[in-house]
């Protein structure tokens, strides 16, 4: 058993969780680990020490107090945050749309002036496919 391994079985047994099986193997490493023999009686010392501590006297509406004493929220800020947010999130798909549509708009001007140069000249060129079509003679 590796150290790291030890000392979480360690935490385990001190909150009475360890099964008997890693028990067994805890046991056999503590007889052979002298580091993490000293860890296991620092934390079952520190634990001693800790329920022997008197348990503190609370008022008995403590809770109420506490809760009383903390910040109120505000809805209306919240919602208007979201209500900003969500305005924020509409402008800027309108915006994308619009420069979208903007540039597509261009984009097909652009394509006309082509057009309308390339009508004005006459083109010898083959469309296509015309000549990428192979001829196959059958006759042989
Ligand atoms: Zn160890």
């Amino acid at each position: 058993m590796r150290c790291k391994t030890a000392e979480h079985y360690i935490s385990l047994k001190l909150d009475h969780e360890l099964k008997p099986k890693q028990e067994t193997k805890l046991r056999q490493h503590l007889e052979s680990c002298i580091s993490c023999k000293a860890l296991h009686q620092d934390y079952a010392r520190m634990q001693t020490g800790l329920q022997q501590l008197p348990v503190p006297e609370c008022p008995p509406q403590l809770h109420h107090l506490v809760m009383s004493n903390l910040p109120k929220r505000n809805r209306n800020a919240e919602l208007r945050r979201f209500r900003l947010s969500l305005a924020a999130a509409s402008l800027s798909i309108v915006l994308s749309i619009g420069a979208g549509t903007l540039v597509g708009l261009k984009g097909y001007e652009s394509t006309d002036m082509l057009n309308d140069y390339a009508a004005e000249e006459v083109i010898d060129q083959p469309l296509f496919g015309e000549n990428s079509l192979m001829v196959v003679s059958y006759d042989d």
